[in-house]
């Protein structure tokens, strides 16, 4: 029976109809030519987009040398439109259009004339047939060539590479297109590495100023093979949407080394934060076959995804404020929100220090903020909550009302390089299941330690919880790990122990970084928590179900359904809601009216 509804559901949905989540296809430039300019090749296309209830098309206009032309685009413009599908094109400055970047294997050299002149000619004859184009994120490079040597003055590379991408996307893409078509609306696809994009050109205060709008990597892939964690799509899309406000517009996702519940992870992580439309790249035949086995789950998950995001509509997100300022490094620490968030702490990015939020964190990313101190005791003055890192405090040490404000000695953190299994969390041992490393010892000396990591060599502090004002501090052991200087590298680089910290460690964690929320969850790592107004959702990042426990301070009784399956997970009892949640899976619940944020 539940598979038949399922199965209703889904043919509703891939007959078109409109929905609170859209889906796109984007079709590289070569692919265009190889797939679409053939007429039982595009037959098949045109089959394939609506068996997987594809809305938009986006063409993509060069890639690698490839340009398909202006008839065959234009032709396929009006077959696309005739057949109900809106199109947009694409663009994909890579290797093979002007000159090479001397370093990115896909990149260009941007300061190159040559590479100027030939994309801004690509984009006027684009702006001739379309009203909109998506610039696919290769808007960056570390191209070291005598001829970027020489214009970049004074300038670190950093600068000059967002320098020049700002000048690049006003006098080669936007200038010229609006010149061919005042109509033409130009969107920055950014990629996933947030942590990064200030190395290599990408500008995420000026470029979101220049384009119509926003969208937003979130291809996280296999973490086992790339080592990036589900958490990232969710967290890259709200750090720019904090920046691109009413600009942000949807997300895009591939298949590149996906297995099939990743893939739909993605489609899960961009729904939950915030889009609502979904770029599946990239069209081939064999990928949008319903019998791949990526395009397969995500079909089936379709009503699911739709249930998701018609219930969330509308509904902020609540959490602690994790503070990264614009073009910031993350030092020891990067990427330190994706592994936050695995932890199963509600994270909100935001790219200004967040004054109204109740509880915030403050890494090493947040130091680079001039007033950040001032505004950190203000905050915890006030009776905030404010979650603070090795990193932060190292590279704030000088000023003694940080050490204060953390109940912290001179110098506060040491270098260290220690790894256990083994954790002291309020008197009680308990055991992680692998090894975490730690590359910092804390010294407190006002704040009081609430867990420590148990080692032969010594004991030392893992979670430390200081009292300020009306307010607390708390600081994590945290580390991730360092880009070397000069790293090409873009995602993040290697493992990261730190989900692996015992459950009882980070329950308590959240728990004090969240004493206003009215439901206690207590779940192991690596299940995602986010926090809706009226609703809560966890996704099981783990390869087997895990088992969730949630208290409401009302105790709260009956019955409690998952919203997008409409299946029972338990009983309300006393306040008490115990279930598993199933492997890889996401549930969304309603809060009880007396549990609602
Ligand atoms: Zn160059």
């Amino acid at each position: 029976m539940r598979g038949e509804t399922m199965q209703t559901e889904n043919n509703r949905w891939l007959r078109g109809r409109e929905g609170a989540l859209r889906f796109s296809a984007f079709v590289p430039a070569g692919t265009v030519n190889q797939h679409l300019a053939d007429p039982d090749k595009r037959e098949r296309a045109l089959e394939l987009f609506s068996e997987n209830g594809i809305r938009k098309v986006y063409l993509d206009c060069l890639r690698g040398g490839h340009f398909p032309g202006d008839e065959l685009l234009t032709e396929l413009r009006d077959v696309l439109q005739k057949r109900g599908f809106q199109v947009a094109a694409g663009l994909t400055p890579t290797r093979g259009t002007g000159k090479a970047s001397t370093h990115g294997r896909w990149w260009l050299c941007y300061t190159n004339a040559d590479t100027q002149a030939e994309l801004q000619d690509i984009v006027r004859r684009t702006a001739r047939i379309f009203d909109e184009i998506i610039v696919d994120d290769f808007l960056c490079t570390q191209c070291q060539c005598e001829e970027c040597q020489s214009q970049r003055g004074h300038r670190s590379w950093a600068e000059y590479y967002r320098d020049l991408l700002v000048q690049v996307a006003r006098d080669c893409i936007i200038e010229p297109s609006r010149s061919e078509n005042p109509n033409i609306r130009i969107t920055i696809k950014y990629p996933q590495w947030y942590d990064r994009f200030h190395v290599f050109g990408y500008d995420v205060c000026r470029h979101p100023g220049q384009f119509d709008e926003v969208w937003v990597g979130t291809e996280i892939r296999d973490p086992r093979v790339e080592y990036v964690h589900q958490y990232q799509a969710f967290a890259n899309y709200r750090w720019l949407a904090s920046l691109a406000g009413s600009k942000i517009g949807g997300a895009w996702f591939d298949f590149i080394n996906c297995y099939p519940a990743i893939y739909v992870e993605q489609a899960v992580q961009s729904i939950l934060a915030g889009a609502r439309e979904l770029i599946r790249f990239h069209y081939d035949p064999e990928l949008y076959s319903p019998e791949n086995p990526n395009t397969r789950a995500l079909l089936q998950a379709i009503p699911m995804l739709e249930k998701l995001a018609e219930t969330l509509d509308g509904q902020p997100n609540h959490g602690i404020a994790f503070y990264k300022p614009p073009d910031t490094d993350g030092g020891d620490e990067a990427y330190l929100l994706d592994y936050l968030g695995m932890l199963g702490l509600p994270m909100i990015p935001c790219h200004s220090f967040p004054d109204d939020a109740q509880a915030a964190c403050l890494p090493v990313q947040a130091a680079s903020d001039p007033d950040v101190v001032t505004r950190a005791l203000a905050f915890a003055e006030a009776g905030g909550t404010l979650l603070i890192t090795p990193g932060f405090l190292n590279e704030l040490s000088h000023d003694t009302r940080i050490l204060q404000l953390a109940g912290y000695a001179t110098p506060p953190v040491t270098d260290a390089d220690v790894w256990t299994f083994q954790f002291g969390v309020c008197q009680e041992p308990v055991h992680a299941e692998a090894h975490v490393h730690f590359g910092a010892c804390l010294h407190p000396v006002a704040a009081e330690t609430l867990a420590t990591g148990i080692h032969p060599d010594g004991n030392f502090p893992v979670l430390t919880r200081h009292l300020y004002g009306e307010g607390k501090v708390l600081v994590l052991n945290a580390k991730t790990f360092r880009y070397p200087t000069g790293s090409g590298r873009v995602t993040t680089a290697e493992p990261v122990s730190l989900p692996h910290l015992p459950q009882s460690l980070v329950d308590r964690l959240r728990a004090e970084m969240l004493p206003h929320l009215p439901v206690k969850i207590q779940v192991r790592s690596r299940v995602g928590v986010y926090c809706y107004t009226n609703f809560l959702v966890l996704t099981n990042f783990n390869d087997q179900a895990v088992e969730t426990r949630m208290t409401c301070q009302h105790g709260h009784r009956g019955p409690a359904e998952e919203i997008a399956t409409h299946r029972s997970v338990g009983e309300w009892i006393d306040g008490q809601l115990v279930f598993p949640l199933p492997a890889r899976q996401f549930v969304l619940l309603r809060m009880p009216e007396s549990c609602s944020v």
